[in-house]
């Protein structure tokens, strides 16, 4: 079978090298090629002798994944639809700020977690992105947007915020956040690259081991029951055993706090009790907060929270000392925001078979 070059980084290109009785610096190099120039047609390769391009275009593709969609809001975000095969899609978005320009890029087709106010989560399961699809978003990104004036690249940031949950794809994620960080593709620093997590508890010390980046956790509740009930992964990985999994993980970090995002649901978790508890919850944890509020989606059951209980809250951490920032809803018009990247996922997971079977045992 054909490889996809895209989907590896540097040791594995290597290796792939090595089986082609080629030396190991051709991996920087092609990946040079590839990530840093965008080029995927190995006949533009001028640096690589014709015959090694030749032998290269027999064994292998650079097949980034295609383009179904792209919208732009009036506020510069833009939004593109990947198309993923049988009839999925998964979304990329880019958001330009004045100092930096933010990646949110998908890993997986919908998401097996079933976080009750989350879109992403009500479609299901469905598969893993490979390697290719995950970094296939930076680089059609860096193809559409390109350099700025004095020659950096206009995208500066990258957040695992968009469709899945990226510790449930941990092999493919982790080869991905390679390519990002190595200085012969991307070259982004650790400190701007984030993963973000509903708190897979295992994964996050492998994370820590294998390739610590900026982590994320989603929060959303100060206590295991109201958590239990809206990230049931809760029922799994508790708060206690998070929050000491969140100080393990700052020991490697790049950065040295954990930012917990709180997404603002109406009269569910808004609450000044709701508030000191979070304050209780985290007070062995440097951290910054991210609050979110909830967009809606239809039928999601939820509202999102009025304007006064999020600034009551924010006050309520901010006189504590924290750092608070509060989600500004950019690309409103595009549907470009967190929990709306829903694309058209079709559900393999059957759960209603599998609640069925758990109600029966
Ligand atoms: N699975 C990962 C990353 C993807 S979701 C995670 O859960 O962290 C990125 C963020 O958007 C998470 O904090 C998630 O809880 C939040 N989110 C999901 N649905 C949302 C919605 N409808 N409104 C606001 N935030 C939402
Ligand atoms: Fe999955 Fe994250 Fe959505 Fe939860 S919030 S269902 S973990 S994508």
């Amino acid at each position: 079978m054909t490889v996809n070059l895209l989907d590896f980084d540097q040791p594995k290109l290597a290796g792939f090298f090595a089986e082609l009785g080629e030396k190991p610096f051709r991996a920087k190099q092609l990946l040079r090629w590839m990530h840093h120039f965008g080029e995927n047609d190995f006949a533009q390769m001028t640096d690589i002798a014709k015959t090694l391009r030749e032998k290269l275009a027999q064994a292998a593709v650079i097949a980034p994944p295609q383009i179904k969609l792209e919208q732009i809001s009036d506020d510069g975000t833009r939004k593109w639809l990947i198309d993923v095969g049988a009839n999925n899609g998964v979304e990329t978005v880019f958001i330009p700020e004045a100092d930096r320009g933010t990646l949110c890029v998908s890993s997986q087709v919908g998401c097996a977690l079933e976080c009750t106010f989350c879109s992403t989560g009500r479609q299901g399961f469905n598969r893993n992105l490979t390697v290719a699809e995950i970094i296939g978003q930076l680089w059609i990104a860096n193809k559409v947007l390109g350099r700025d004036p004095k020659g950096e690249r206009i995208l500066s940031n990258v957040v695992m915020m968009g469709m899945g949950e990226p510790l449930a794809n941990f092999d493919n994620v982790v080869t991905a956040l390679n390519i990002m960080l190595d200085d012969s593709a991307y070259g982004l620093s650790r400190r701007r690259v984030t993963v973000s997590t509903s708190g897979l508890v295992p994964a996050m010390d492998r994370l820590r081991e294998e390739c610590p980046v900026a982590l994320a956790v989603s929060l959303h509740a100060p206590n295991d029951t109201l958590r239990d009930e809206i990230v049931p992964i809760n029922k799994k990985y508790p708060l206690k055993e998070l929050m000491a999994a969140c100080r393990r993980y700052l020991e490697k970090a790049p950065r040295d706090f954990i930012t917990f995002e709180y997404v603002m649901l109406d009269s569910v978790n808004d609450g000044v009790e709701h508030a000191q508890q979070l304050l209780q919850l985290v007070r062995d944890v440097p951290c910054k907060f991210n609050l979110i509020p909830f967009n809606p989606f239809p039928n999601s059951g939820y509202g999102t929270s009025h304007a006064d209980n999020i600034r009551r809250f924010r006050d309520i951490l901010m006189h504590a000392g924290y750092v608070v920032t509060t989600r500004k809803t950019r690309g409103d018009d595009i549907d470009a925001a967190c929990g709306q990247l829903a694309g058209k996922v079709q559900d393999k997971t059957r759960r209603s078979v599998k609640r069925i079977m758990e109600l029966s045992v």
